[in-house]
């Protein structure tokens, strides 16, 4: 067998894997199985790279090529691994821009060697193609990094005429690759690489703190199809695949994501969403409505009459860090026949599965976590709905007001319960920025403070009981 043949077949062989993994991540069981398994996959493909022929001869500059490898190594692997649960959506953004700005290099460097060769229109297409989407996964991942990590503000950035700016760049771009495709001008990519980096930051200002995990998956989605369009340019059936597989699965999570908060991709990504507060934070409404509030040690008493509690954890859990201990909470409670399960939300936190990867960190068994629509039928039935540092996803104005900006979103509908806990540290909103009526609802008490300190007493509590 050549080495060639050799080397496709690993190549084979890595883009079988890479499917397989997609399965495994299907499901929070084998999620970590398919990383592992993707994680080989990629290996098998860079060690089978290193011993290509590029026009007959072997790869230049291979300890270059290993330097910069260890370089990334070093910087990634801490990184990955002592990352927060809550910092993960830009530990995402940052890595898919480096690829995306990746897939524009690969791009440009190919436009400048193939140039003279006047290759097929569509050869150039592609490599152009490559260097603006790449480009602008690039610049709107670096500006959505900036967002998550609060290097800027996180809610939308709006000035008059945003839309009609940001449609001229974009034709524009459109209108300077028709241009170099009809010149071959090298001086007019280097325009098109500073306009698609002008594009990704424009078109990223608008969109608010938490629609940016969308806009995430959106910009990997791009970046996938920019190292698809690297593979056709380099000849390479695994960029290929691989680049369509990133691309594919992006913009299927995308319209996911989208779907589970009730509201359209364009809504999510030119209405600047979350721009203003309509929560005014008060305990008392202006109807004379109040909020009650309690302490942990008396929901340790509601809980210690119950025979049915469902546990609904948000965004606040993975803030507080508190999935250890609402686990203990739950173990108390099972000892005293108590059932126990977690209703969880599609888009409660700020990642797809954020919920399942917290709750699987603290061992919670997996058939206690229960869908949304499995944990609104169940609700009915039970004496109390804990929710721990959820807000937007328990919100019944998603259902009952026609002017709400989340109205259509599936929630859970906690006040079905006979009785509703929220854990939360003040009357502040949730992402949405919202006023949420279930907290002023006659059914609803409230337990101020962090979740992990306030569950930290409640175990307490229930203890000595
Ligand atoms: P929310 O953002 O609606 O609410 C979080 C709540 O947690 C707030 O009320 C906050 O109140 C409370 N909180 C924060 N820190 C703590 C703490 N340390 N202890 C106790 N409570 C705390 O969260 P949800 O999970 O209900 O909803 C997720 C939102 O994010 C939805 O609007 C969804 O559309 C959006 N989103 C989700 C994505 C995903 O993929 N999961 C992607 C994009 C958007 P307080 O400050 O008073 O403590």
């Amino acid at each position: 067998m050549s080495r060639e043949t050799l080397i496709d077949l690993l190549y084979l062989f890595s883009a079988t894997t890479f499917v397989l993994a997609l399965k495994g991540l299907g499901s929070p069981k084998r999620a970590r199985y398919g990383n592992m398994v993707a994680a080989f996959g990629m290996l098998v493909a860079i060690v089978a790279t290193f011993f290509k022929y590029v026009d007959g001869h072997a790869l230049y500059h291979v300890p270059l090529m290993l330097l910069a490898m260890f370089i990334g190594l070093i910087v990634a692997v801490p990184v990955a691994r002592f990352v927060k649960m809550t910092a993960m959506p830009q530990l995402v953004a940052i890595f898919n821009g480096v690829g995306g700005g990746a897939a524009s290099l690969v791009s440009i460097t190919e436009f400048v060697h193939i140039k003279s060769t006047h290759p097929a229109t569509y050869v150039i297409l592609e490599v152009l193609l490559g260097v603006l989407i790449g480009t602008v996964s690039f610049a709107g991942s670096a500006i959505a990094f900036a967002k998550l990590q609060e290097l800027m503000t996180g809610r939308p950035v709006t000035y008059p005429g945003q839309q009609v700016i940001n449609g001229v760049v974009g034709l524009a771009s459109l209108a300077l690759i028709v241009t170099i495709l009809v010149t071959s001008s090298e001086p007019l990519l280097w325009v098109l690489l500073g306009l698609a980096f002008v594009l990704g930051v424009i078109f990223v200002l608008p969109i608010g703190g938490a629609d940016v995990p969308v806009l995430i998956s959106l910009l990997n989605a791009f970046t996938g199809l920019a190292v698809a369009a690297s593979g056709f340019t380099l000849g390479s059936n695994l960029l290929i695949v691989a680049g369509t597989l990133v691309g594919a699965s992006g913009i299927l999570l995308t319209r996911l994501m989208s779907k589970a908060m009730g509201r359209s991709l364009p809504n999510i990504l030119f209405s600047a969403f979350g721009a203003t507060v309509t929560a005014s934070g008060d305990t008392q409404r202006a109807d004379g409505r109040s909020v009650r509030s309690g302490t942990p040690e008396d929901i340790a008493i509601l809980l210690g009459f119950a025979s049915r509690v469902v546990f609904v954890p948000g965004y606040g859990l993975a803030v507080s860090q508190g999935q250890h201990v609402l686990r203990e909470l739950a173990d108390e409670l099972e000892k005293r026949g108590i059932e126990v399960f977690y209703g969880i939300h599609p888009v409660a936190g700020r990642m797809p599965g954020h919920m399942n990867v917290l709750l699987a960190e603290a061992n919670v068994p997996y058939e206690q976590l229960v869908e949304m629509d499995e944990a609104n039928s169940e609700l009915q039935t039970a004496d109390v709905c804990l929710v721990v540092g959820a807000n937007d996803t328990v919100n019944p104005a998603a259902t009952d007001d026609k002017t709400s900006p989340i109205y259509g979103m599936p929630i859970i509908h906690a006040d079905l319960a006979e009785n509703v806990v929220f854990l939360k540290r003040s009357m502040r909103p949730g992402f949405a920025g919202i006023e949420n009526e279930l907290l002023y609802n006659p059914k609803t008490t409230l337990v101020f403070g962090d979740a992990k300190d306030t569950l930290t007493k409640m175990v307490a509590a229930v203890k000595a009981s």
